[in-house]
């Protein structure tokens, strides 16, 4: 270990990014381990971040490191923390290419991962005409024939939402439809078609999907699609170190980012559902800020 570090930021996506400019400009010493795996890179465009609508989210990242490089106690290590020991005030991180980083402070900006859905052709599709978020998304897909694939209480509420940005949609639910009798019957009145049957592959050409192939032989047109992701928290450390997890794996944080765990914080889709990019560079200031005032409340006491 070469040195302690003030704070040891794992993640360098929005919001870990966020939490370094922060953290740099107030003078900390700061290690972001970051494997730069983030959620969107499928996508070729991120939207809703004003001053940046539409920018490739790799070419986010590289002015985001561009502007913290001016701050020289940042140090960036492209590598993924792997465990971690120790307490507030010094905490021990190892990394996959056998570093060790002490830090007395730890930010958790690792994000979420998707699981992939098993459908044939989804991954083809993913990013470049099916997507997640209609915020995110929607209005690259507007007044276009879409495809839903959701189920249960996720089935009515897509339905709802989508119909901001289209009305022209039909909900898969790939496999025994779970919606209630009531669910069905406000899709009915909606006018909203509902296919239960499994699906057996997405068809597209060059990432642009024409149409969703169901098990039962029926072939549905469109030209978008939205779907429910599976996902899981970037990394199991924040879980291992004693955080308390929501049920969507998630770690539980206060209104500024703090966990239960003494010395430790979260921010960004790792701490929150809103998953936005917005939200998490947000939620990587407020952590910074935070985190700042305790070392800085500490060293105060220490000396006198
Ligand atoms: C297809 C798609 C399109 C999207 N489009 C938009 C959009 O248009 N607008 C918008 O606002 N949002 C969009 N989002 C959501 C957006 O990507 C996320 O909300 C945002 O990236 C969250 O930022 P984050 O910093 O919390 O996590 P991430 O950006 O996911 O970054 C987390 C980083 O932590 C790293 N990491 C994880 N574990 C470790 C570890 N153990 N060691 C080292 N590094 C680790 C990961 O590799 C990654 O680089 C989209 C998401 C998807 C999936």
């Amino acid at each position: 270990m070469k040195q302690l570090m003030d704070v040891a930021i794992i993640g360098g996506g929005p919001a870990g990014m966020s939490a370094a400019l922060v953290l740099g400009r107030a003078r900390k010493k700061v290690i972001v381990i970051d494997e730069e795996r983030p959620r969107n890179r499928v996508t070729q465009e991120s939207h809703g971040f004003l001053t940046r609508d539409g920018i490739k989210p790799s070419e986010l990242r590289q002015i985001a490191r561009e502007q913290i490089s001016v701050y020289p106690s940042v140090q960036f290590e492209n590598d993924t923390a792997v465990a971690v020991t120790g307490s507030d005030g010094e905490f021990i991180i190892s990394t996959a290419k056998g570093l060790t980083f002490g830090a007395k402070k730890l930010l958790f900006a690792v994000g979420m991962k998707d699981i992939p859905l098993a459908i044939e052709g989804l991954t083809d599709v993913y990013g470049k005409s099916a997507f997640v978020c209609p915020y995110c998304d929607g209005w690259e897909m507007r007044d276009r024939k879409l495809v839903i694939i959701a189920n249960g209480d996720s089935a009515l509420h897509f339905a709802k939402t989508i119909a901001g940005w289209t009305s022209q949609y039909t909900i898969c639910t790939d496999g025994p439809d779970e919606m209630t009798n009531e669910q069905r019957e406000e899709l009915r009145r909606h006018d909203v078609p509902v296919y239960a049957s499994k699906i057996q592959r997405i068809e597209a050409e060059n990432g642009n999907v024409h149409q969703v192939v169901l098990e039962d032989g029926s072939m549905i047109a469109c030209g978008g699609i939205f779907f429910v992701p599976k996902l899981v928290i970037g990394s199991d450390l924040p879980q291992a170190l004693g955080c308390e997890m929501t049920e969507a794996g998630a770690v539980v944080v206060d209104d500024v980012g703090k966990t239960a765990v003494p010395g430790i914080y979260s921010a960004g889709d790792a701490a929150s559902p809103k998953y936005q990019v917005v939200t998490a560079a947000s939620m990587g200031s407020m952590a910074a800020i935070s985190i700042n005032s305790e070392l800085l409340g500490e060293s105060w006491s220490e000396r006198g």
